[in-house]
Parts: structure tokens; sequence; C-alpha cells
């Protein structure tokens, strides 16, 4: 779905993204930018990562910043720093991207989930500490399409209990929680820079944010082979660094991202007139949504899908499957009715068209060709 998104940009009426927009109204800065890393020879880590790791981390109310290359290596890593490893558990959500539950499973640990909420399908934080055992070591909560979870009580049962807290920001760059950044209200927080997400890469990316030291100087030698010296390998590591070129990339978009998000959360209130009768997305009091999804819910997906793709807008469906009934994790032994809401969700939830440079021209016409199903 995503990798189509992206290709497929040019050939709608409406995309779902617009790339290619975004590239043009930048193309100097980062154009400069890329020769110079070019210039530079530092492809790999280098100075440009070095700066970017210290104003994303700034950027988020983090003291620290390790870039990757990409969200998922950020949480396996930031799982391993958190002692997660084989026979234990670690809390997270059945109704995410797969990579959360696959970067648990890398670390040889067991994905423990508890079903969403119905209002804002994330975490059902009253249901976590019926699922926490002697094995628990972890707790992954997903910030799901730019909203924070409700961290309070989430890090209030961690601390209870001795557990770890990995956000899940990967949609979430800059998103608040009463008045705290996504990644720094943790232990530690990943983000994802997939060209798609709100900060996005000219390929891909990812960073671990934290306040804690050891976990930074950990993080950092797990990326590079598990070394601080050249050659002297101190922890079984990874090739999980992130490149130069992404690196200074990303450095000119940070620049810009208050402004994008701003025309996001403009285009998102925009929607959730137009669309008057649609279950459009809660945006929750004391939070600061960045809409890297705006999904609404319908009882007809197919016909609403059929329409759209007649009027040729693009649109997603984040998710149409909850990852207990994914065929790739089938061997955590979950059946259909396991986690009742997200698969309820996954069932009627529909992603519409979403960016900065989105026209009020264009939000009418994804709006008209919504609205008619309000009568069924
Ligand atoms: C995108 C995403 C990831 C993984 O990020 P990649 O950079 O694609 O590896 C993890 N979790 C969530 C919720 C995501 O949306």
């Amino acid at each position: 779905m995503a990798e189509s998104q992206l290709a497929c940009e040019t050939r709608s009426l409406i995309p779902y993204l617009d790339l290619k927009a975004q590239y043009q109204s930048i193309k100097a800065e980062v154009d400069a930018a890329v020769m110079k890393v070019l210039e530079s020879t530092e492809y790999v880590l280098g100075s440009e990562v070095a700066a970017f790791e210290a104003e994303f981390a700034a950027y988020s109310g983090a003291a620290h910043g390790i870039g990757v290359n990409s969200g998922t290596s950020a949480l396996h890593l930031a799982l391993l720093a958190a002692g997660v490893g084989p026979g234990d558990e670690a809390i997270t959500v059945p109704y995410t991207f797969v990579a959360t539950t696959a970067a648990i499973r890398y670390t040889g640990a067991t994905p423990v989930f508890v079903d969403i909420d119905p209002v804002t399908y994330m975490i059902d934080v009253a249901q976590i500490e019926a699922k926490i055992t002697p094995q628990t070591k972890a707790i992954v909560p997903v910030h799901l399409y730019g909203q924070c979870c409700d961290m309070d009580p989430i890090l209030e049962i961690a601390r209870r209990h001795g557990l770890a807290v990995i956000e899940d920001a990967a949609q979430a760059h800059g998103a608040e929680y009463k008045g705290r950044r996504a990644g720094s209200m943790g232990d530690m927080g990943i983000f994802s820079f997939y060209p798609g997400k709100n900060l996005g890469a000219y390929g891909e990316g990812g960073l671990v944010t934290t306040n804690n030291p050891e976990h930074d100087r950990q993080i950092r030698m797990l990326r590079n082979w598990g070394t601080e010296q050249r050659y002297f390998h101190k922890l079984k590591g990874f090739n999980y660094r992130m490149e130069g070129i992404q690196g200074a990339v990303l450095r000119v978009k940070l620049r810009h991202l208050e402004k994008w998000t701003e025309a996001r959360r403009a285009n998102a209130a925009i929607y959730t007139e137009l669309l008057r009768g649609v279950v459009t997305p809660v945006a929750l009091p004391g939070r600061r949504h960045v809409y890297h999804v705006y999904a609404i819910l319908t009882k007809d997906r197919q016909a609403m899908t059929e329409r759209l793709t007649a009027k040729q807008i693009q649109f997603g469906i984040h998710y149409p499957q909850p990852i207990h009934l994914m065929e790739a994790h089938a061997d955590l032994g979950y059946k259909p009715g396991d986690f009742p809401v997200s698969e309820s969700i996954a069932e009627q939830v529909l992603s519409l068209p979403l960016f900065p440079e989105m026209t009020r021209e264009q939000q009418r016409s994804v709006s008209d060709t919504i609205t008619p199903d309000l009568q069924n």
C-alpha cells in the first residue's frame, strides 16, 4: 500500500500525499544540502547526521537522539537497550503497523496484545494491568495516526511494575500530550522517516530519542556493530546506521516541519467541518494531533472506495487486518474475536488524502464523494 502510494501519486487527480509538490517547494535547499554531502564523502553517519540528531532531539524535547536506518531498527534497538530479550514479554496493540510487533519479535520476546479504545483506536489503558506477568519487561504504546496515547496512566502503571515504556512515535513527529512532546515521555521514543511519514527522508530513516545517557550510549554502539572503537566489538551489534544524505535532507525538512504540521492540522479541521455526520478523528483535549493519517469510519467501505477510485481520488486503509490475525504472526496463537475493537475498526476504517499542500478545492471534492454515503 505505502509503496504504491509513493509511486502512483502523479497518476491520480487527488493523490494521497504529494511528495513532488513538497520537493519542488524546497528544491534549492535540498539540492544544496545533498551536494554538500556528496562533496564531503560523509556518506554514512557523519556531521550532517550528528547535527540532525541534536536538532531532532531538541525538537522532541529529549536529551539525546540516535539516528538509524529505519523506524523498525529504532524500535529493535530501543527494546534491546531496555533489556528485552528471549523469554520476556512486551505489551502493545494489535492495531498498528506490523513493524511494532515485528521489532518485538526480533529480540526473541513475545508481544502481548491489549485491545484498543473504540474512540481513539489506541491502547485501552484500563486493560493493560491484567496483561502484566512476571515476564513483562516493557510497554510499547503506539501514538497512532499522529495523536499521543494517554501517557500519564501508562507511565504510572509502568513505574509501579518496574517496566520500561518505549513510545512508538513513528507517526507522531511533534505531537504533544499535556505540553510534552512525543518521544520525550517514556524511557525511549522511536520515530520513522519513511518518505510518507510527516517528516520523511528521501530514502529510509529512523531515530531513537531518550533522556537516559546509558541508553544513548548503548544504542549508539548497537547501531554500529557494537563498537565505540573501530574493530573492537563490545556488543553483538547491527549495521543500522543512518546515511549522510538522509541526515542532510532531514535537517532541511525539519526546518519546515512546524509549518507543514500546522497546515495538516488546518486541513484536518476543514475536513471535520465538511464531513459533519461522518465518524471523523477525535482530537482529544490537552493533546496536539499532527494528523499523519486522517481516518474516518464507514459501514460500507467497498462502495466508498469504489466511488473514490472512480473519481481518481487516492485513499489508504490503515489498517485492514489487525496483527493478531496476520498469517505472519499466526504462531502467537490468537484467533478472530480475541480483540473485537481492533477487528471492528479494521473493517470500517478509511484514510482520506491529507497533506500540507492540499487545496480547499481538493478537500471539497473528497468530501462531496464521501458524503452521499451518509444516507445508507
Ligand atoms: C512506519 C511505522 C513503523 C516503522 O517505521 P519504518 O521506518 O517503516 O521501519 C513503526 N511503527 C509505526 C506505528 C509506523 O507507522
